[in-house]
């Protein structure tokens, strides 16, 4: 089985260290073939390590620094993991014996090589949504609501976030307003039902919905601002302070 470590973001020695010492284990406790991963939620849009990642043949285990549910849907976005995916946070684990015990139940034991291979990517600090496609319910309202086209319909007609790098720094305000709680922003630690938390969903309230009705209506009136963005990011604090 192919276990893939994705690195920390900006990296950290004492993170380094922890990836790589699990990927060693996994490499000689369990046998699997490991792939050392530049963040994967970083990696560009267009960068040949996805495809490289989406040709591996048999499931996979992932072992990361965010929550499973968004980066199992980073990854089915690039056509990764089809034939089955297990995803770990590495942030939960004290140590590697724990890493190792809690995660070799879900690792394939069919003979690999045992190997390490680190894959270089392009990288930089990116902020875009992620759609978790067993919620999403093609309402459109993400696509209608966010003012910088990161959304458009496929040629089936599905919403996508076609243009992820439009997305603004810092915003996550499609996801309070996603009607099934099916758009994740990992990075926004303000919230862990954004960031995708096992079992967390957003649910919109009073205030979201009369935020989405006032942000669409002026949408079609006049082109985006920063100073609408500015106000749309202090509209989100306030209602995140307030516990809505
Ligand atoms: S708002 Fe949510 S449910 Fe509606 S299309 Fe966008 S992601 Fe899907
Ligand atoms: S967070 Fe804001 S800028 Fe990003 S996709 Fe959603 S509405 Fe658009």
């Amino acid at each position: 089985m192919d276990v893939i470590v994705s690195r920390s973001y900006p990296e950290r020695a004492e993170a380094r260290a922890f990836e790589d010492a699990v990927g060693a284990a996994f490499a000689s406790e369990t046998g699997s073939d490991v792939l050392v991963v530049p963040h994967l939620y970083h990696i560009a849009e267009q960068d040949g390590v996805w495809a490289e990642l989406a040709a591996l043949a048999g499931p996979l285990m992932v072992l990361c620094w965010m929550y499973p549910r968004p980066v199992e849907w980073v990854l089915r976005r690039h056509g990764i993991g089809e034939v089955g995916l297990s995803v770990a946070d590495l942030s939960t684990f004290d140590d590697v014996a724990q890493c190792l015990d809690a995660c070799s139940a879900q690792v394939d034991r069919t003979p690999c090589d045992g190997s390490i291979r680190e894959l270089a990517a392009d990288i930089s600090g990116r902020w875009h949504p992620v759609l978790d496609y067993s919620r999403c319910i093609n309402c459109g309202q993400c696509l209608q609501f966010c003012l910088f086209g990161v959304f458009a319909l496929d040629e089936e007609g599905v919403v996508r976030a076609t243009e992820p790098d439009n997305c603004k720094l810092g915003c996550p305000a499609c996801s309070r307003v996603c009607p099934r709680g099916a758009i994740m922003f990992p990075l926004y630690r303000k919230d862990d039902a954004m960031a995708g938390a096992p079992g967390q969903f957003v649910t919109p309230d009073d205030a979201a919905r009369r935020m989405f009705e006032q942000r669409t209506k002026r949408l079609h009136k006049q082109a985006p601002a920063d100073d609408d963005l500015d106000a749309l990011i202090d509209d989100l604090d306030r209602l995140a302070e307030r516990g809505l």
